[in-house]
């Protein structure tokens, strides 16, 4: 059951209207350039830089907590990061300019027209996630390397090459995208065969085309659709609707695609790493991942990665090997990726529950690092003395533990339903998925 939010409308006329989008960009420009500013010139302390705490405690709870669960790739929507490259790239800031700048405006390559390379920068800032996650200085040259990347694609490659197949960050949302109740799409595809120039794709002279290189009319899935609303805008036929919808409506339609199915194992492997490294009780196991280079951390990356590349998915195959033995079935195409839809809903559980640890753990450097953004002793807000402590102690296991059992319940009925769809027992793979969410509370709580 769908209900369209673009038949009210004022949130239509506010989805179309190109000044309130620009008005949040420029916050967050002004927020993610001051993020690396200070990080290059404020406090080496992180729990006391605005850059490591807006970043990784401020942005990445409402990121995983409620962005992505609630609104898919709404973050996306409003991300500072490609901005700049794409008003170099437009020649406007607004509306199309009379006359296109002449940049290089290639098409990206086909052999990389997948999320391999997205799967790979996210394992890379993974690896290093202990120093990029602490050191101001790092956090700043990534956030800065992310920015002039994004720039000198923009130059090159026509649309938004960036975040479709590089950015770490946009990998992993457009996976969990599929489950939120959010999506944009056409109302009727039959408009869409008949409509001669498809301006949602191609531009016009009242919007620019789809700057994630996706026909709008084609849209099943919200993996990609990066929902920056230009299709509403140049649509002739007023054809384009945002609808909410069921949460994982997406996840009726498996996937087949290789790449997405080992970003699902890598973002699986990386929130119960994550969990073991920043929450756990191991000292051996912390002082590998952020001795960075050493022979400890050759250790560590290599388990890591043969975590997210190797043990998941070989057990995951043996599961699917094991229901097909029980339902005695044929091999139906693409099982493998099509029974990994069902870590969709678990790894996104694994994170937020991960997520509510570290962020209520650490919430208070938020308020000192707003009174004193660079370390040096201000105290604009009268909050620069708040002492360390951390929130809703007494609430977070039990949270937790709804998350991740409320998490494995959704993995189970999106494993049935994949299930019923290929005649191929779930079970083994509930099993697999039951096993995990055992690891993870006993890393949790
Ligand atoms: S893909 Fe990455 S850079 Fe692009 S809008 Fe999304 S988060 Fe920002
Ligand atoms: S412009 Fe509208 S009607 Fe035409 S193809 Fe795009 S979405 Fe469909
Ligand atoms: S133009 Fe439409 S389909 Fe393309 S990313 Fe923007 S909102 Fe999604």
């Amino acid at each position: 059951m769908r209900s369209e939010l673009t038949r009210f409308p004022l949130v239509k006329a506010l989805l179309k209207n190109r000044w309130p989008q620009l008005l949040v960009f420029i916050v967050m420009l002004a927020g993610f350039l001051f993020a690396i500013l200070s990080g290059f010139i404020g406090t080496p302390v992180g729990s006391s830089n605005f850059g490591i705490v807006f970043v990784w405690i401020a942005w990445w709870a409402i990121l995983i907590l409620v962005a992505v669960p609630f609104f898919g790739r709404g973050w996306c929507a409003v991300c500072p990061i490609p901005l700049p490259g794409e008003w170099i790239q437009r020649g406007a800031i607004l509306e199309p300019p009379s006359r296109k700048p002449r940049w290089l405006n290639l098409r990206w390559p086909n052999k990389l027209r997948n999320i391999w390379l997205q799967n790979l920068t996210f394992t890379l800032v993974a690896l290093f996630s202990s120093v990029i996650l602490t050191t101001p200085t790092v956090t700043a040259i990534v956030l800065a390397g992310m920015l002039f990347l994004a720039i000198g694609m923009s130059i090159v490659f026509e649309r938004r090459t960036f975040c479709r197949y590089i950015c770490p960050v946009g990998g992993f949302i457009g996976l969990y995208a599929q489950a939120a109740p959010l999506e944009l799409r056409v109302k009727d595809k039959r408009v869409c065969a008949t409509c001669k120039d498809k301006p949602c794709y191609n531009g016009s002279q009242v919007g620019y085309g789809c700057p994630w290189d996706v026909f709008p009319g084609g849209l099943t899935r919200n993996t990609y659709c990066g929902l920056c609303m230009e299709c509403l805008r140049t649509c002739l036929y007023d054809n384009i609707v945002v609808n909410a919808r069921p949460f994982a409506a997406d996840l009726a339609k498996p996937s087949t695609r290789l790449d997405e199915t080992f970003k699902a194992f890598i973002m699986l492997g990386a929130a119960m790493i994550y969990a073991g490294v920043l929450l756990g009780p191991w000292g051996a196991l912390k002082l590998a991942a952020y001795s960075v280079g050493t022979t400890a951390w050759l250790g560590y990356a290599a388990a890591f990665l043969a975590l997210i590349f190797g043990i998941l998915p070989a057990f995951f195959t043996l599961a699917v090997k094991v229901g097909q033995r029980l339902s005695r079935a044929s091999t139906p195409q693409h099982l493998f990726s099509k029974f990994a839809t069902a870590l969709v809903p678990l790894g996104l559980m694994f994170w937020v529950a991960f997520s509510l640890s570290f962020v209520l753990t650490n919430a208070a450097y938020i308020l000192t690092a707003l009174s004193d953004p660079f370390g040096w002793g201000w105290n604009l807000f009268g909050m620069a003395g708040i002492a360390w402590q951390p929130y809703l102690n007494a609430l977070l296991v039990p949270l937790q533990t709804l998350v991740l059992v409320g998490g494995l319940l959704w993995t189970v009925r999106t494993a049935q339903k994949v299930g019923t769809e290929v005649r191929v027992s779930p079970i083994p793979v509930i099993v697999f998925c039951t096993l995990a969410t055992l690891v993870m509370l006993g890393l949790l709580l």
